[in-house]
């Protein structure tokens, strides 16, 4: 079978059912040790990580010794597939209100609830279904968890790193002066689902020109013109799982100003690459780059943290920032991405997906970082 036909299975759980098990323990402990005794969720990435289940409406309970997902019609054969061990109840209605029909609350008089993520009106409903419980805003319990990963899950974000870097390789065929940035975005898309991606990442990000001096700008009608330097910052999903790479291209010779740019980001970079490493503090390895382009004279250019986990959502924990007080453990994946932004000129981000080893950084992303000048 040609890899381009290759597909990803999408429906059934690939959790081995020890690991399952194995973090269920792991947030029975945490949920103890914060004196709680369950922890309700309705982010669905929470609830993929916990159960498998990877339907696009939930809400997960775990006590101590039991565990229930509450979901809709659609998916009453997915959930019972991708979800060994958990009870399920189809809800008809709100999912919250299925949950007086359960007794998996009985007896239970603290519950945690992710106040970050949970909308207003359901903690509304919620306090009126069950008036006697405490809901207790808690954050970060499951972002710990997921944050160290298992060979498993490394080995799918590896296989969406390898597709994005095809589609990279691809494109230096495909992208040429004229074309918009549009039509390089929907290049990118089209290529790594016909790769065997489940999708984009995110939506992708081609900026040229001065609207590449926007870190995040969304790719528009502009065409691309000789002079541009290109920033493609794209990534996909395999079983879930993200990848998310940036490399800047040149279209004709750039700026010698440019080029210098291009120079100080790429060896802040690699500085960054070199410096990874388990029991570091997070901020201390954001440092090393920010040092780097702040000598170069371009310091307030880099207005964004130096990276993020990644996994089953495209920003986890730990975040590498001046301000993040986590310290990078083995099995956490991250992305490293400096990048210079010069108003009216252009700008300037590379990044590469990295596995935190105790033997040393992995690097997952294979895509070339010279200058190319198409
Ligand atoms: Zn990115
Ligand atoms: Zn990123």
């Amino acid at each position: 079978m040609s890899p381009l036909r290759k597909r990803h299975q999408t429906t059934t759980s690939d959790l081995a059912p020890e690991v399952r098990k194995g973090r269920l323990r792991e947030l029975r402990t945490e949920l103890e040790q914060r004196s709680v005794d369950a922890l309700l969720t309705l982010s669905l990435p929470h609830i993929r990580y916990l159960s498998g289940f990877s339907g696009s409406n939930g809400l997960c309970v775990v006590t101590g010794r039991r565990a229930l997902i509450v979901t809709d019609g659609r998916y009453t054969e997915q959930v019972r597939e991708e979800s060994s061990g958990f009870a399920v109840r189809i809800s008809r209605d709100s999912l919250v209100d299925e949950l007086p029909k359960s007794s998996i609350l009985s007896g239970i008089s603290r519950i945690a609830i992710e106040h970050a993520v949970m909308p207003v009106a359901i903690f509304a409903r919620l306090q009126k279904l069950f008036p006697r419980k405490k809901f207790v805003p808690s954050a970060g319990i499951v972002e710990s968890l997921a944050s160290v990963k298992h060979e498993s899950e490394i080995a799918h974000i590896r296989a969406a790193a390898a597709i994005t870097d095809a589609v990279f390789r691809e494109m230096l065929d495909v992208v040429r002066e004229g074309m918009t940035e549009s039509e390089v975005a929907a290049e990118l898309t089209y290529r790594q689902r016909r790769r065997g991606s489940e999708g984009d990442a995110f939506e992708p990000i081609v900026a040229a020109g001065e609207h590449a001096a926007l870190p995040h700008a969304h790719a528009s009608n502009r065409p691309l013109r000789n002079g541009d330097l290109v920033v493609l910052d794209f990534g996909c999903r395999v079983r879930g799982y993200h990848s998310d790479l940036t490399r800047t291209i040149a279209l004709g010779r750039p700026s010698s100003e440019l080029r210098k740019v291009y120079g100080v980001v790429r060896d802040a970079q690699q500085r960054a690459l070199e410096h990874c490493a388990v029991a570091l503090p997070a901020r201390a390895l954001d440092a090393v780059a920010r040092t780097h382009i702040r000598r170069a004279g371009f310091g307030k250019f880099f207005p964004h943290s130096l990276g993020h986990g990644l996994g089953l959502q495209i920003h986890e924990e730990p975040r590498i920032s001046a301000r993040s007080t986590a310290t990078l453990a083995a099995g956490n994946v991250v992305t490293i991405e400096p990048g210079v932004y010069v108003p009216g000129l252009g700008g300037v981000r590379i990044e590469d997906d990295v596995v935190l080893r105790t033997s040393g950084p992995e690097i997952l992303t294979h895509a070339p970082k010279d200058l190319i000048v198409l």
